[in-house]
Parts: structure tokens; C-alpha cells; sequence
């Protein structure tokens, strides 16, 4: 029988075509191109000219038209590369998690003298940031901090919307060309903008409310901008904001590198054009100032490159009331045939890279192991006042069907390793559970094994091991977990098992995929690549690190396979089989119970890729 799985040898240079179209100096991006325009159906998109691998970088964006820390950030990041520096109480991106970028130094950030508003990692942010905008923003921020007695909050979306004006008025022809002329600002051209709006469709939204929040942001940044206009003309120069306001919730990237501690606003006009599915074919990360869009499967000549907007993993319903905003009906095949997050795994074509992943039985993804019936659990259930009541029955009917990929599965799980691990109370459980995401959840609803968000878990895991190996080695680790029995027994394996290979495998996955998942210099791959420094510096493991080795380089050898399933993958699930049932009733219910966030939701933007 053929192998249905033939093997994919990673393949990361971009191919050419063979009549590539010449690039114009105002795209240039080879490998792509633009197409339609604002009267098209789905508006101004863009169009693969070369073929791109999965895992490969398709374009990088590295000059943004905006690119500012989130409000709350402006005295924790660099106001120009969003780099977080010390003293920074990190963020609340995606409800916090553990620090994957730690191993890097953070820089110490020093103020603009001037303002005292915004704070930079270094000399070169800083007068790159004074010549592209801040000398036109330093001395308003200046008035509106001394107008609040030293006290002052910019919303992001006002600061934003001050920055692009100022600029107007000082006649950047970038940021004219991009969103276009306001009445009374600067010189009039009678430019438009390229950036689409959907004016009517933020004005007609829902009861108004964001309307209505919109004009008062336009004539807070007016205000803050030192634009001062009265009657008729101050009407039309806030209208006009508004409009830019509505350009920029529809076109700009929210980012929130969590592992990094970053989170800002990336305004780039090209990037912008990019459509939405919710089976997309690329995706977009971030890096200082720039942001890379990368392949999440092959690409031919001629196929649109489309990323998700929003978390692509919610069910429809979700996900057509986070794209409400953006004004359009999705009809992508996830839409209309209601696809769910394993139906969708089931005809991923980035199946067979999994061979090298923590779940490489290839026949799982093409048959998941889910039942799709309505059998009924009679588990202890958790008291009628109980405040998750609600959220254990909306997931044990999950958990009884197996369909552990399926939100809010995955984020709940996410949240209590955070929660056990972060809060230091069962480091076991927060390894088993970790385990689980990377086995039973992840793997389905992020197939290609490159995504970040699946090479963060594995980083996860292999942090948790670092600390429980040392721990159970000395015989300590019993006082790092709880004292249920699913804890002592979960301490009695660990002890059994040879956690520093574990750890090992686990990082050498990481530092395979992570230059595909985001770049080369990505923080989560700066951590692995110290933590794997460390384990070779220990004695005697030379077969371990062998066999280990001789596995990433082909994942079907023999006999580092047999090594790696015997060694890693066993365990690992042993771990995972142990995090359902009492910890699962436990985390829920107990007396450690985790209240859930509510999902993130974007107000105005792009979630690029989240919890
Ligand atoms: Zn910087
Ligand atoms: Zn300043
Ligand atoms: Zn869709």
C-alpha cells in the first residue's frame, strides 16, 4: 500500500517563479502582489507570485505607518521598537503566562527628557522615533501631562489617531497617501487614502455605542493634538477622524508577543491588504518593527494569501461576531459547511509534518480520536453557586466526547498551567496538564507542528521539566505539588521517569520549528537554546543525546524512534492521561478552582495570534 503520508523534507527556500513581475517601488515585496481593488467584492487583497513552503516567510514588512505600545505600556516598552525593558511589570497580554523570553536581558529604558511621556531601550530608538514622529508629538504629550497635573492617560486609539494628525499637518505624504486628507489639518490634497474604513458600517454597528465612541476619541485626539478649530470646522475635522479612526480599527494589527512581555499597535499599509479566512494559508508575526508574514501550508503561483483576523479556532458563531467589526460576511469553507476544529484537521494538508512532534501518529489527524455521540458523565458534579457551574458543564460535555481541542478547552488549560505553574502551587500538575495541551489539544487545533502558539506549549513543558527534573532528583519535588493522591502519584512517576531526555527531545523540537514559527532571533528559541546549553553540560548522556539528535534529523530511524517512544512520547502521554479526571474535577470546582478570563475580545483589531 502507498504511504499516504509521504514525508515532507521541510523545504524553507521560497521557489521562484519562473516569470516573476517586476517589482514596483512602491510594492516591494517579490512573491507577491496586489490585487483588486476598493470596489472589488472582498476589496484590495494580495496574491502569491512564487510558491511558498509551508513554515517559509512569505514577506517582511519592516516600515509600519504606525507602531506604538499599548496605552497602558507607554512607560514599560520602548516607544519605538515596543521592546519591554526593566522595571516592566510585564503585561496583561492574554491573561499573563509564563515568561518564555526571560533568558534576554531587558534593557533599561530611559525617558524622552522633554515630555518625560515615552520611554526608549536606547539612543538609536530614541532619535529614529524624534524624526519620524515624536519631535511633532513631544511637546503635545508635554501639555496634556501638565494639564493633568503629571497624571495622564492616552487611550491607545487616540494616541493613534494624534500621531497620524500631527503628521498630516506637518504634510507626511505616507500617512496622506495612506488614510487620506482631514478637513482643517494640514494642506489639502484631495487624497482619499488607499486604507479602506467601512465608515457605514462602524456608523450603522449594533446600538450606536461604537459610533458614538468613535467621535469622542476623534475629538479627544484633535484636543490632545493641540488642533484647535471651532463650530462648523471643528465638526468636519472631528468627522474626518472619526473616518481615520474607522481606517485604522479595520486595518491595524493588534500585538501582543505575551512572551515577550510587548503589546502595542502595527499600522502597515501593504500588511493591511491582506484578506481574512478562517482557514488561512499564512499568518503574521512580530518582531521589534517589523512584522513577517509567514506560510501556514504550501502556497502556489496565483492563490491569495489569506490570514484570520481572529482567533480561527471559536466556533462560527464566535467568530462571526468578533468579524462584525470588520463589516463583511465571511464565506470561506469554514463558514459555510460550519467546519469544526477537527473537521478542518482532517483535511490539513501540513498532516505528515507532525511525524516529527509529540504526536506523530499520522492516523490520529486523519481520524481523530473523538466521539461524537451524547454520552452522558456522571462525574461528581460541582454545587449549583459554584461560580465555573457553568463552564464545567459547557466543558465536561467536551471532555466526554474527547473533543479536547474545541474551546474553551485549550484555554482553560492554558490558563491552569499557568495558574498551577505562576502561583507555585503543583508544579505536577501544571506539567501534566501542559502535557495534555501538547497532546491532546493543540495538535488538532493548530496542525502545521510550526505554529507558535504550538511551539510556545512544547516551551512550556520543557521549562516545567527544568524545574521538576532537579527537584525530583534530590527528592524535593513533593513539596512543589499538592497533597492530593493524583499529586503524590504523579510525584512517584516523575521520579521514574528520565525527565532531563524529556526535556531534551522537547527543546531540540523547539529549536527546529521556532525559526519557521517566527524567526531566527525569537525569544522562545534564545530560551531553548540556553536551556539545551545547560543540559550538555551534564555527564554521562552521550546515548540520550544521540539517539535524541538522530531524531530530529529523520524521525523514522529505527532505532532513535524506538528511543524517543519509549523514552519521551510514553511519558509524556502517561503525564497527560493523568491531568483528566481528578485534576480536571479539581481545577474546576476545588478549592484552587480557576475562574476563567472572559476570551479576549479585540475592540478594533486584528488578533493576530492569542491564547
Ligand atoms: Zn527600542
Ligand atoms: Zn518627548
Ligand atoms: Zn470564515
Amino acid at each position: 500500500m502507498p504511504n499516504p503520508y509521504p514525508r515532507s523534507r521541510h523545504p524553507q527556500v521560497p521557489l521562484p517563479s519562473p516569470n516573476p513581475p517586476p517589482l514596483s517601488p512602491d510594492f516591494p515585496y517579490p512573491g507577491l502582489r496586489r490585487t483588486g481593488d476598493a470596489n472589488s467584492p472582498r476589496g484590495r487583497g494580495l496574491v502569491a507570485t512564487a510558491t511558498f513552503p509551508a513554515g517559509s516567510a512569505i514577506a517582511a514588512f519592516p516600515r509600519p505607518l504606525l507602531c506604538l505600545p499599548d496605552g497602558e505600556h507607554v512607560r514599560t516598552a520602548c516607544d519605538w521598537c515596543l521592546r519591554p525593558g526593566t522595571g516592566s511589570s510585564n503585561t496583561d497580554g492574554g491573561g499573563g503566562g509564563p515568561d518564555l523570553g526571560e533568558v534576554r536581558p531587558r534593557p533599561k529604558l530611559n525617558a524622552c527628557t522633554r515630555c518625560r511621556c515615552v520611554v526608549y531601550c536606547s539612543k538609536r530608538c530614541q532619535s529614529a522615533a524624534w524624526k519620524a514622529v515624536h519631535k511633532l508629538e513631544c511637546p503635545a504629550l508635554s501639555r496634556v501631562r501638565d494639564g493633568g497635573e503629571g497624571k495622564w492617560f492616552i487611550p491607545t486609539a487616540v494616541r493613534c489617531a494624534m500621531q497620524l494628525l500631527l503628521r498630516l499637518k506637518g504634510a507626511d505624504r505616507d500617512v496622506r497617501d495612506a488614510v487620506g486628507d482631514v478637513p482643517f489639518v494640514g494642506t489639502t490634497s484631495g487624497s482619499k487614502g488607499v486604507l479602506e474604513g467601512n465608515v457605514h458600517g462602524f456608523r450603522d454597528h449594533e446600538d450606536g455605542t461604537v459610533w458614538k465612541d468613535l467621535g469622542a476619541q476623534a475629538r479627544a485626539a484633535l484636543q490632545f493634538s493641540g488642533i484647535e478649530l471651532e463650530g462648523n470646522k471643528l465638526a468636519a475635522a472631528a468627522e474626518g477622524v472619526r473616518g481615520l479612526l474607522c481606517k485604522l480599527q479595520t486595518n491595524a494589527f493588534d500585538r501582543r508577543d505575551e512572551d515577550v512581555g510587548a503589546a502595542g499597535v502595527l499600522l502597515d499599509v501593504d500588511l493591511a491588504m491582506a484578506n481574512h479566512s478562517c482557514l488561512p494559508n499564512a499568518y503574521v508575526v512580530f518582531a521589534g518593527r517589523t512584522a513577517t508574514l509567514r506560510a501556514e501550508r504550501d502556497i502556489g503561483v496565483g492563490e491569495e494569501v489569506e490570514i484570520s483576523y481572529i482567533d480561527n479556532n471559536l466556533s462560527k458563531a464566535k467568530r462571526q461576531k468578533a468579524l462584525r467589526l470588520y463589516h463583511f460576511e465571511c464565506q470561506c469553507r469554514r463558514c459555510q459547511e460550519d467546519l469544526d476544529v477537527y473537521q478542518v484537521c482532517q483535511s490539513s494538508s501540513t498532516i505528515p509534518l507532525n511525524i516529527l512532534s509529540l504526536q506523530p501518529d499520522l492516523d490520529l489527524y486523519k481520524d481523530p480520536p473523538i466521539e461524537r455521540n451524547d454520552y452522558v458523565y456522571d462525574a461528581p458534579r460541582p454545587p449549583m453557586d459554584s461560580p465555573n457551574y457553568a463552564l464545567y458543564h459547557m466543558t465536561v460535555r467536551l471532555k466526554d466526547k474527547k473533543m479536547y481541542a474545541i474551546e474553551p478547552f485549550p484555554s482553560l488549560y492554558h490558563q491552569l498551567v499557568v495558574r498551577y505553574e505562576t502561583e507555585g502551587m503543583n508544579l505536577a500538575y501544571a506539567l501534566a496538564i501542559a502535557c495534555f495541551l501538547a497532546t491532546q489539544c493543540h495538535p488538532y487545533g493548530h496542525v502545521a507542528p510550526f505554529k507558535p502558539w504550538r511551539v510556545k506549549g512544547l516551551m512550556i513543558i520543557a521549562q516545567l521539566l527544568s524545574h521538576t527534573a532537579p527537584l525530583s532528583a534530590t527528592g524535593e519535588l513533593g513539596k512543589k505539588c499538592g497533597t492530593t493522591n493524583t499529586s503524590r502519584v504523579l510525584v512517584e512517576e516523575l521520579a521514574k521517569m528520565d525527565q532531563v531526555s524529556m526535556c531534551e527531545a522537547i527543546l531540540r523540537l523547539v529549536v527546529h520549528y521556532g525559526p519557521m514559527a517566527h524567526s531566527d532571533d525569537w525569544e522562545v528559541l534564545a530560551s531553548a537554546r540556553e536551556l539545551l546549553d545547560d543540559i550538555a553540560q551534564l555527564q554521562g548522556r552521550e546515548r540520550e543525546s544521540a539517539a535524541i539528535a538522530a531524531w530530529v534529523r529523520d524521525p523514522e530511524q529505527p532505532d532513535a524512534r524506538a528511543f524517543v517512544e519509549e523514552m519521551v512520547l510514553k511519558p509524556i502521554n502517561a503525564l497527560a492521561a493523568r491531568s483528566m479526571g481528578r485534576v480536571f474535577y479539581e481545577s474546576l470546582c476545588g478549592p484552587h478552582s480557576v475562574v476563567p478570563d472572559a476570551h479576549p475580545q479585540s475592540s478594533m483589531r486584528r488578533l493576530v495570534y492569542q491564547p
